[in-house]
């Protein structure tokens, strides 16, 4: 880590391959009794170079927009016919270049989307694979801004709504009814939610058969949790058994291809922030870390309150601990990487680590303060890889006149 730090600077993303691939495998592995997809939630981590990794596995991927979507087929156009284009407000143009690519499934969130899709599919002469996103109202236990299955949501179509509008889909030509599809939520780290919300998946695609429906897909979303906070290195392979259980024994006997969508699962854990402490500043009893990353590099604990592991990846570091809050340098009383942490006394110009940024960290990085983007590396072994370059001001002001 000191090492990558000197050769690339901070504040840097440091990913490692294994980590992503052996996740990847174990989850797969959990499912490995019932057919199915892993559709690798793009906006988790939508870096090409995480996505080629994913590729490589032969995963799908779940898009929810034309650009993740452009980024996937830049990676491997031949994953097209295993990507899930999900998200309330597609656009025609957006609708259009996955109909272009004659994707797997689109996830359908209103009746106004159906209308489109269809009239766009008509367009192009082609048929759309569709789900209707239905909202099964579970409530899962995770913060307001990233729970999503209940009504007052926008997300989905409420399930007792679905099928009238799924018996209206199947009389449009250009519209092919294949599959239920469902996201609760994200950072769920318990299995009954996922449990109720395919209860409910299920009776409706029973329900939908007998209207003479074909379906043949269900899509469980994602949404399975990391623990933020380790105790104990956890066994990831257990718990993705147990979410495997949780979602797969609802629907068994029904004979459908199982969806899943997991982002955070996959590639939380292997991602952590580096950032080198820039200035010790004490007011009054409070002791500061100013760090050379900030809330526009990773936003997660500004905006969710999230609490990150913060670790010094100094080779012998003092022995004396102190409780500090580890802040950025943007203008914000909100930025902040981590509060109340107890942590080696370290000094001005060492590095710490902030752990557990592979998701949700990259992919909302923003310019705020005209702070250019961090750098990202890619460890494979002996190989480390630089998947993107660190922006730089120039890059930063170009669309500007
Ligand atoms: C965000 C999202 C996911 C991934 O969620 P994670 O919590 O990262 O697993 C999957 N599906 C949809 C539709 C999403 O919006």
């Amino acid at each position: 880590m000191p090492r990558l730090a000197k050769r690339f600077g901070t504040p840097l993303y440091v990913y490692s391959a294994s980590t992503i691939v052996s996740r990847l495998r174990a989850f797969d592995d959990a499912f490995r009794k019932i057919p199915h997809t892993i559709c690798y939630s793009v906006k988790a981590n939508s870096t090409l170079g995480i996505l080629r990794l994913v590729a490589a596995t032969k995963s799908g991927f779940d898009v929810v927009s034309g650009g993740e979507l452009e980024r996937v087929l830049r990676v491997d156009r031949r994953a097209a016919k295993k990507i899930v284009f999900s998200g309330v407000g597609k656009t025609r143009d957006e609708l259009k270049a996955a109909l272009h690519e004659n994707i797997l499934l689109f996830n359908v969130e209103s009746e106004s989307e159906l209308w489109t899709l269809a009239e766009c599919a008509a367009s192009l002469k082609k048929t759309a694979n569709m789900a209707l996103r239905v909202n099964p109202d579970v409530a899962a236990e995770t913060h307001p801004y990233i729970s999503t299955g209940l009504h007052k949501h926008k997300f989905g179509i409420p399930i007792a709504e679905a099928r009238a509008l799924y018996a209206r889909a199947s009389g449009i030509r250009h519209l092919n009814v294949s599959g239920v599809s469902a996201h609760i939520g994200s950072q769920i780290t318990e299995v009954g939610p996922f449990a109720a919300a395919m209860e409910r998946v299920a009776d409706l695609v029973r329900l939908l058969r007998a209207d003479g429906h074909t379906i043949n897909y269900v899509d469980a979303g994602g949404g399975l949790g990391i623990p933020y906070t380790r105790v104990a290195p956890t066994d990831f392979s257990r718990y993705a058994a147990e979410y495997a259980k949780a979602v797969t024994n609802p629907l068994r006997g029904l004979g459908i291809h199982l969806l899943l969508e997991p982002g955070r699962a996959i590639v939380g854990p292997a991602g952590a922030l580096l950032t080198s402490l820039v200035y010790r500043k004490k007011n009054d009893s409070k002791t500061f870390l100013v760090v050379d990353a900030a809330m526009n590099d990773l936003i997660r604990p500004a905006l969710y309150n999230a609490y990150h592991g913060i670790v010094p990846v100094i080779p012998a570091y003092s022995v004396r601990r102190e409780i500090v809050d580890v802040v950025g340098q943007v203008c914000e009383t909100g930025d902040f990487l981590g509060r109340d942490h107890d942590l080696p006394v370290i000094a001005e110009g060492d590095l710490l680590a902030v752990l557990d940024a592979g998701a949700y960290g990259m992919s909302l990085a923003s310019n705020y303060n005209s702070r250019p983007r961090p750098a990202e590396v890619l460890v494979d072994g002996k190989s480390v890889k630089l998947i993107r370059r660190r922006e730089s001001t120039s890059d930063m002001l170009r669309f500007e006149s």
